[in-house]
């Protein structure tokens, strides 16, 4: 990935949207073009943090498939997460700096290795950094 050096991320950070909006663009967030189910792709953003298919009336996550499925942290925060991460800062001082309990900075931190490391089999980290899974 091109680095994004924190002077660039708080542009991002005080605005949910704009965070949000940046990680579709990474594809850490998927992109839905219809829903998964039943195909139709007359679909809408519903609500803060949902689409909608307009024909089943199936509801979903705009996190769903992703690495924040189960994350209840903001997107902005996900992000510094992100950042701190990549800095190397350990685990109990991420959690401090974003406010976060310790458990939840670990599971976090853990999963953005996992995704790292299945992305790139160790191949190029930076690369692969702010990179979604493919599926
Ligand atoms: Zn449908």
């Amino acid at each position: 990935m091109e680095k994004m050096k924190i002077v660039e991320l708080s542009k991002l950070i005080t605005d949910e949207l704009k965070a949000e909006e940046f990680l579709r663009q990474k594809g850490i967030l998927k992109t839905f073009m219809h829903y998964p189910y039943c195909r139709n792709k007359h679909i809408g953003k519903v609500r803060r943090n949902f689409l909608k298919c307009f024909r089943c009336k199936q509801e979903w996550s705009v996190r769903k498939g992703s690495i924040l499925e189960n994350l209840k942290i903001p997107f902005s925060k996900f992000i510094l997460a992100l950042k701190l991460f990549e800095l190397e800062v350990p685990v109990l001082r991420a959690g401090k700096e974003l406010n976060l309990a310790y458990n939840t900075t670990h599971k976090l931190f853990m999963l953005i290795r996992e995704r790292i490391y299945t992305a790139t089999c160790g191949d190029d980290l930076s690369l692969a950094f702010w990179k979604g899974e493919e599926k």
